[in-house]
């Protein structure tokens, strides 16, 4: 079994979810909240400083998108 605090490295885990968060950068302000508060290292920083999700890690948990100050992030319903 694999252990780690972080993201999932052996197991991709993103099949899991049900909900996806779409960060709508028009809104994001680049604060960075989302990145310190998903609990599986599942979102990274791009070269313009946006968030970025890695969809084979994120398991849809929501939390990013409740701890964004601006309400950047929504969860949709996977197709
Ligand atoms: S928490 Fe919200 S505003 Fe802050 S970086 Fe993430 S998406 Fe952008
Ligand atoms: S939904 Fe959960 S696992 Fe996915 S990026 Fe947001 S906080 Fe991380």
């Amino acid at each position: 079994m694999a252990m780690s605090l972080g993201r999932m490295t052996v197991n991709k885990t993103g099949s899991w979810r049900n909900l996806r968060p779409v960060i709508d950068k028009e809104k994001c302000n680049k604060c960075g909240i989302c990145w310190k508060f998903c609990p599986d290292v599942s979102i990274e920083i791009d070269s313009e400083d946006y968030p970025v999700v890695i969809l084979d890690f994120c398991k849809g948990c929501g939390i990013c998108a409740v701890e964004c100050p601006k309400d950047a992030i929504g969860m949709v319903k996977e197709a």
